[in-house]
């Protein structure tokens, strides 16, 4: 049990021939010694800055909290990015975390640094966790917590009607992007940002086995205190399918008997969000966004782990957005606690797989590489009733001028649309080639945890190319991309492949992560984000080859024997 530990000094002359100072020690620690963060210092009024989070985590430091502290990477403009590792017994260091052989919990706050309980629940829960002499998660899980991930953000402050004009306060809030004007929950497959260079890092470090993305709504007016989303890639075939159908059912169902919080999927309704696509004429639903790894917690789940977004409800006030959020994270570690065994067999299952397609030509090597939303089901859902003033009066900070809410709330069945399903899939070749000059792409897999071989000498091998028959390129910039689909078709034949080619074999834990990233017609790879545009034209080949077996390779050189250590360029 921590204790209050204060300094008092003594004159003790005789003995040390000057002044010390021992500590007294005040009796056990009680909730009143605890430090505030600063919404529970200003009565909600205010978010933590970069420097109140920092002195947050160094009291409970100084209080003797087991927690260990360190930095993910720097943002753009120098900050730390802090990380705290609380477990009981405490870990410092990967190895460590994995000799405990429990589940490894990763959660983030603030990518999205105007949404900001994130932030100041997970260092509320991080006190409250860590302090209490209770038996809690920590005693079964490891967790990580990065409680400001987009710092830069976050220290970018002006009003509320500016920077987040569908949120409830606080009056004063940070920005969407990073320093350099990048969304970072659009920036994981691409990894510009350094602050996604730095989590990419983490994950293939600490290899956490459950990532929670802390968020804040943007637009419905719903009757959720916070919604949620698994994974939704049709790749997610172990960690989505089974946040989706095993845990957060049981987290709905806690947060409202034990936490008083109604939490439902992840939505809008349709007939705010213009309709379901642009080409369908469905108005009438309930929808979730989207299924590409350019999100974080979708690109976690190919990663075959479990991704969870968590979005507070917008219309809240802080401290209601708070509390929810709170217990939303409390109840996932306390259920992935309790579920450990399962969880750490689901990434054991997740990682031998890939394996397996090495060795048997047989095994189910399917990744799903497009996806569409899928039919819906009916359920109900609940909506609250605007009703107009009358006036051009603004009732609550986020509600549109001239409406107020009524607190009326009504459950309406309609069509929820809350899962993707593949429209193309890619059976795992043995491996993919790139070209020897792609370097930029080698470094990119290795980011992502990808390992690459390389081979010394040329060697020939059973294998395809894809022909080029279009190249769509997008007319409107996006994240700074004119994103790219090729359209064409795979042509077999025996490859000529150069000395010093790069091999990436698909038989490693992150295979389904590397055939989604380097497929020609992936909806969020490489590709798309123009790695290769240099090497793609219009009746051309796509510079990355596939092949079917890796036994004719001639005299490949491992270079590379783990994803995570260092990795200095070659080329
Ligand atoms: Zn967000």
């Amino acid at each position: 049990m921590p204790f209050v530990v204060r300094s008092a000094c003594i004159v003790v002359a005789i003995v040390a021939g000057g002044v010390t100072c021992a500590p007294t020690v005040r009796g056990p620690l009680t909730p009143a010694d605890y430090p505030r963060t600063r919404p529970e210092l200003t009565n909600y009024r205010e978010t933590s800055h970069y420097s109140d989070v920092r002195n947050f985590l160094d009291s409970l430091r100084k209080l003797g909290a087991p927690l260990a502290f360190g930095s993910i990477g720097k943002t753009s403009e120098g900050r730390d990015i802090p990380y705290v590792i609380a477990s009981r017994p405490l870990v410092s260091t990967p190895s460590d975390a994995r000799a405990l052989g429990r589940p490894i919990v990763y959660v983030q706050g603030n990518i999205h640094a105007g949404e900001v309980e994130g932030k100041d629940a997970l260092l509320a829960l991080l006190r409250d966790l860590t302090l209490s002499s209770k038996l809690n998660a920590l005693d079964s899980i490891v967790l990580i917590a990065v409680p400001i991930y987009n710092a830069d953000g976050n220290e970018r402050f002006a009003p509320q009607s500016v920077n987040r004009t569908e949120q409830n306060g606080p009056e004063m809030v940070g920005v969407r992007p990073n320093a350099q004007n990048l969304d970072l929950n659009r920036d994981y497959v691409k990894a510009e940002a350094p602050e996604t260079r730095a989590s990419l890092a983490m994950f293939n470090a600490w290899d956490p086995d459950v990532f929670v993305d802390l968020h804040t709504t943007d637009g419905s007016f719903h009757g959720y205190a916070l919604t949620y989303s698994p994974s939704l890639s049709p790749a997610a075939v172990f960690g989505g399918v089974y946040a989706r159908d095993s845990l957060l059912p049981v987290v709905r169902e806690r947060m409202r008997t034990r936490d008083g919080f109604e939490i439902f999927d992840y939505g809008n309704f349709l007939s705010d969000d213009g309709g379901l696509t642009a080409d369908t004429s469905v108005h009438e639903g309930w929808a979730t966004y989207d299924s590409r790894p350019r999100f974080g917690t979708n690109y976690y789940g190919i990663r075959g782990r479990i991704g969870i977004l968590s979005e507070a409800y917008s219309h809240d006030s802080l401290s209601k957005r708070i509390a929810s959020t709170y217990a939303f994270v409390n109840e996932i570690l306390s259920l992935v606690a309790e579920k450990g065994s399962a969880v750490r067999s689901l990434t054991a299952r997740a990682d031998s797989q890939p394996l397996a397609w090495g060795r048997s030509p047989d095994s189910l090597q399917i990744v799903a590489i497009r996806s569409e939303i899928a039919a819906p089901h009916s359920m109900g859902v609940i909506r609250e009733d605007l009703e107009k003033t009358g006036d051009s009066s603004l009732t609550q900070p986020g509600v549109p001028r001239g409406e107020r809410r009524t607190g009326k709330f009504r459950t309406i069945r309609m069509p929820v649309y809350d899962r993707f399903r593949s429209t193309l899939d890619r059976t795992a070749p043995a491996a993919y080639i790139v070209a020897p000059q792609d370097t930029a792409v080698v470094t990119l897999l290795r980011l992502h945890g990808i390992r690459v071989d390389r081979s010394d000498s040329a060697w020939t091998a059973r294998g395809e190319t894809f022909v080029i028959d279009s190249v769509i390129t997008a007319q409107r910039a996006f994240q700074g991309h004119h994103e790219v689909r090729l359209k064409g078709r795979w042509e077999r034949g025996m490859q000529t492949l150069p000395p010093k080619s790069f091999i990436v074999s698909t038989a490693q834990p992150r295979g389904a992560l590397a055939v989604y990233l380097l497929e020609p017609e992936s909806e969020d790879g490489f590709t798309t984000w123009n790695l290769l545009d240099g090497d793609i034209r219009k009746g051309g080949r796509y510079p990355v080859t596939r092949i079917f077996d890796l036994s004719r390779r001639g005299r490949a050189v491992n270079r590379r024997s783990s994803a995570s250590e260092p990795q200095p360029e070659q080329n």
